[in-house]
């Protein structure tokens, strides 16, 4: 009778009835603390989870009135209701002490099946749905939408970038949890003319999708008329370091940290085109792309932080003058260049809206306006695709 009733009792706290939650096939700790209106920190700090790591049958409580789970996921073996079913091993012959290798054949290596070429923007690769954008542009940001059971196990990566000057090109990426959907993040780096390729696989099935590029009119490259003393800091010495810096941040990969849409740094709009244009910055030297928008606004107008994040980068630069970068995880980042003042400091928790600094004219600037760059993983995408959506 004892025994019935504590396998009852873990039954019961099994099926989450005691108000603790059992980690399902798909869950990330990202979705479950949306799920309950918790940040991936506070549901880890609730759980004492060292990592962002979670796994299947762990146990999670989502309140701190609730006692606190065992550390460790380990799923205790429990006679009553064991948690998978025992896999098939070897049968044990009758009296042999050292059973030879396996009787049971080997089962044959998987074989690498074929990659399987989709046209078409809606498809499913293993069982999950996938949605990509029908056509792209440079400088485009864009996500690959999956969904279905086993979406959270999809791996997606854009061979198309092998070559192309972008940071880690084909770099293996899995994809992150909102509501209901999973995505992966791209960018069409600045200068692309060729169409996007997309790698989605799950489970032992790789699909690979082509996104074509629209056809842009070559633009005028505008030769910028930089004044000596804002020329010189083109070669400032501390200009390498400067870039280093910034390249590392770009490195970052972490959970998204936010939760509503993108909102605009200023009310002032940025100017048309300035994203993305080609310019040159010394009479007849190498032709550049602008990888940010840039608003006009008066010295001292308070700069905003366009979504919830941590401030990674916060200070004087040569190059790029007052600068704050926030990384909002999942390998999105947004940088605020020339600002007259930053008010915030690296390893701050900032959230959209929030003021991080004032315009200015710092760093290569020939007035007050704010540069701000949209990057995932390290590329330049149109702030505009961001702004007043979750993901672009
Ligand atoms: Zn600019």
């Amino acid at each position: 009778m004892k025994v019935l009733t504590f396998s009852l009792a873990f039954l019961l706290s099994a099926l989450g009835v005691a108000g603790a939650y059992t980690v399902q096939k798909g869950d990330t700790l990202y979705n479950l603390a949306r799920a309950n209106n918790l940040t991936v920190e506070e549901l880890r700090r609730l759980n004492n989870l060292p990592s962002d790591t979670i796994e299947i049958g762990q146990i999670l409580r989502f309140s701190e009135s609730e006692p606190l789970p065992p550390p460790i996921i380990k799923p205790a073996p429990s006679p009553a209701v064991p948690a998978e079913p025992p896999k098939a091993e070897v049968p044990s012959g009758p009296a042999s002490p050292t059973p030879p290798k396996a009787p049971t054949k080997a089962a044959p290596k998987p074989k690498t099946a074929p990659i399987v070429v989709r046209s078409g923007s809606n498809f499913t690769v293993g069982g999950v749905q996938v949605i990509l954008p029908e056509e792209l542009g440079m400088g485009d940001a864009f996500s690959v939408r999956l969904s279905g059971i086993d979406a959270s196990s999809a791996q997606v990566r854009f061979p198309s970038e092998i070559g192309e000057d972008v940071r880690m090109p084909n770099e293996m990426l899995t994809p992150f949890g909102a509501a209901g959907v999973y995505l992966v993040p791209g960018r069409v780096v600045l200068g692309k003319t060729t169409p996007v390729i997309v790698e989605i696989k799950v489970g032992t099935e790789v699909v690979r999708a082509v996104i074509p590029l629209r056809a842009v009119g070559k633009s005028a490259v505008v030769p910028l008329q930089l004044s000596k003393g804002v020329a010189a800091k083109l070669t400032d010495p501390g200009k390498a370091a400067e870039d280093a810096l910034v390249n590392t941040a770009y490195e970052r990969r972490g959970l998204p940290l936010w939760t509503k849409p993108f909102a605009a740094p200023l009310s002032s709009t940025a100017f048309a085109g300035s994203f993305g244009q080609s310019r040159t910055y010394v009479k007849g030297g190498p032709v550049d792309y602008h990888y940010g928008a840039d608003y006009p606004a008066k010295l001292g107008t308070p700069i905003k932080a366009v979504n919830d994040g941590t401030v990674v980068i916060a200070g004087m630069y040569p190059v790029r003058g007052g600068l704050v970068m926030i990384d909002h995880g999942g390998g999105v980042s947004s940088l605020y260049f020339h600002q007259s003042k930053v008010r915030v400091k690296p390893g701050q928790k900032i959230t959209r809206g929030e003021v991080i600094g004032e315009v200015g004219t710092t760093g290569i600037s020939e007035g007050p306006h704010l540069h701000l760059e949209i990057r995932v993983r390290g590329e330049a995408t149109d702030p505009a695709d961001w702004f007043n959506r979750l993901w672009p």
